[in-house]
Order: structure tokens, then sequence, then C-alpha cells
């Protein structure tokens, strides 16, 4: 076997879900002031992010109080939602905290520019409730609770499917990051706390004066095909009877990711892997992966599953995978993964439509 990528019309690298770029206005994060500047200009955008969640409002809904900053439907014109992203005018409330360049906690960051203007994150305190209640009908007098209050509040992973590519990815961008300052509040080398600089990009320790970056950690996914052009598939033992995804593990310290490719599927399955493709890559925010999508090529196919991470292990053709996807009794990975898009990849196009998909 020479060729570890047969020829398909469906490309990967294309349009990810989460991964659509964004202009990230990297040069602006540590200009002094640009977080306060931001706010004050009314071209600004807010995204609420709470608890890994972000607020949608469903498109052309009577009281849609979101309008379009520019980001349309995109490539799947089916975008029903898009995110609910507040005038700056709306979130000027000092009990929001004023944004500065030296945050105590990380409230407000800077997460890109569209049409010029800035879209920032608000990151809502985990002590606030939506729930608050009012007092006979009077909006509460919490701030935050006003805030929060009547949005459609959803995962990541749920507005994916929803909204167009450019919101997708931003409100990965959000809480990815947002995740990233709630789990390092203190310096990870000397245990002072830390505090949030460059538009929320950086945390600092003035102790010892380092500083402290977003944290991403990469994991291997792959399509693990066989001689006879079978692809591996297995079942978590965390998932239920039918579904099954590619393999996929993170990449240990001191591991290159073609390595890790090859101890994974060996400890999975004890299949040996030889000659492994870079394919595309996907932020995963849950709380912080990196997908790195392969094609791999097996040079055994004895099955053996481990029990501990997997339950199941089969190879199927692609006649014995349309099949089985058609007829319900095999569930598929969710179109927001990247695992999806590898298994299609293989597959030569788009999978059977399924009654039910996680
Ligand atoms: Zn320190």
């Amino acid at each position: 076997m020479t060729d570890v990528v047969s020829p398909s019309p469906f490309d990967p690298s294309s349009a990810l879900p989460l991964a659509t770029p964004l202009a990230r206005a990297a040069e602006r994060r540590a200009v002094p002031g640009e977080l306060a500047r931001a706010l004050a200009d009314d071209a600004t955008r807010v995204l609420l992010v709470h608890r890994a969640k972000v607020p949608v409002v469903t498109v052309g809904a009577p009281d849609a109080a979101a309008e379009d900053v520019g980001w349309g439907a995109g490539p799947q014109a089916a975008a029903t939602q898009r995110l609910d992203l507040l005038p700056a005018a709306a979130v000027r409330d000092p009990a929001f905290g004023a944004p500065s360049d030296a945050q105590p906690v990380a409230r407000w960051l800077l997460l890109c520019e569209t049409g010029g203007a800035a879209v920032l994150a608000l990151v809502v305190p985990d002590s606030a409730d939506a729930s608050t209640p009012g007092i006979e009908g009077i909006a509460p007098q919490d701030p935050w609770s006003a805030l929060l209050r009547d949005r459609g509040w959803r995962t990541v992973r749920e507005a994916a499917v929803t909204v167009a590519p450019e919101e997708a990815a931003l409100a990965a961008e959000a809480t990815a990051l947002a995740q990233w300052h709630d789990r390092s509040p203190r310096c990870p080398h000397c245990g002072e706390p830390t505090v949030v600089v460059d538009g929320g990009w950086v945390r600092r320790c003035e102790a010892e004066g380092i500083s402290h970056f977003p944290r991403t950690d990469p994991a291997v996914i792959m399509a693990v095909v066989d001689a006879d052009d079978r692809l591996l598939l297995g079942r978590s033992t965390a998932w239920p009877e039918g579904r099954f995804s590619t393999l996929a593990g993170f990449v240990e310290p001191g591991e290159s990711a073609e390595q890790a490719v090859r101890r994974e599927v060996g400890e999975e399955s004890g299949v040996e892997v030889g000659d492994v493709v870079f394919r595309a890559s996907q932020p995963w925010p849950f709380p912080s992966s990196l997908m790195l999508g392969f094609r791999a090529v097996a040079r055994t196919t004895a099955l053996r599953a481990d029990g501990v991470e997997l339950a199941e292990l089969r190879w199927v053709t692609r006649g014995e995978l349309a099949d089985q996807v058609a007829a319900g009794a095999l569930l598929p990975p969710g179109r927001v993964s990247i695992a999806r898009a590898l298994i299609e990849e293989w597959f030569g196009g788009p999978l059977p439509e399924v009654a039910k998909e996680s």
C-alpha cells in the first residue's frame, strides 16, 4: 500500500466545525487601556459566558434582540440560531466590573474583531444565577441575574450545529479561554495568586515575574484502516450499545503526535500501526483539547479491546457501515466532531441519515 490517503471528494481540512478562522486581533491585547476602550465603543459586541455556556437567539424570532454583525448563516445555510451578542452599552454597568489592564479575576476577554469592531467576552461569575426570582414580575435587583435571565443558554456542542461557523468558533474560543481561567487562578509554580493581563490571554505571577499562557492539551484521533480498506471503530466503556467512533487519546509528555497514534491504537486495540498521515485539527474546548486528526495504516488486524477504555472493537467495510448506520444499529459520532469528518473522508461522502443522532 503506497497511498495511505485514498482520493476523496471530502476534505476534512475545510471548515471543520469549531475550526473556522477568526480575526483574533492579537496585536490589540497588550495595548494599554484596550479593554476599557473597546467597552466604551458602541460598535463593540459582547458575548456572555456562563459555566461554559453561551446565549443564543433564534433567527427571525420576534423577540430576537441580537443583531446581525456580519456573520451570516455561512456554508451551513441551515443556521437557525445566532449567538446573542450584546451591544457594549448593555453591559457597561460598573456592577459587572470595570475592564482593566490587570484584572484580579478574568472578567473581560478580548476575543476577536468582526467588521473592525471588537468582540469581548464577559465571564459571568459562577455564583450568578439566572433563576433568581424578581418580586412580583419586577426584575431582580442583582444585575447579574437580570443579565442572565431569559436567555437561551447552550453548550458549545449544542450551539455548533445551529449557529454560523464563525459564531461556533467564537463560542469555542470564549469558553476555552474562560475555562482555563476558571481552573488556573494561581501560579502553578509558586501557588501565589496571578493577575489577568493582555486582554485575558496571559496570567502573570507578580511574585516571580513570570507569565502563564492558556493551556491546550493535544490529543490524537485516528481513522485506522487495514489492508482490505476496512475502518477500525471502537465503543467506549462509557457509551451505550451501538455507539462507535474512531480511537483517540492524549499525547503524552515527550511524545510526538505520530508516536501517540501508534501507542494509543496499540494500547486500546492491540493493532500495530505503520504509516501515519496528518489530516486536520480541531479545537475541542471540553475543556481544553486540540484534536489532531490522522489516517493510520494497520499492519495487523487481530483485535483486543482493553476493557478499560474500550468495551468493543470492530472492523467495518463501507457497505457494512452504511447498512448498520441506516438501520440504526450503529450510532456514529455527531456532526460537530472531527471523528465524523475522518470517518466520512474514508467513507467517501456523508454517512446515511439516521433517525436519531447524538
Ligand atoms: Zn509564581
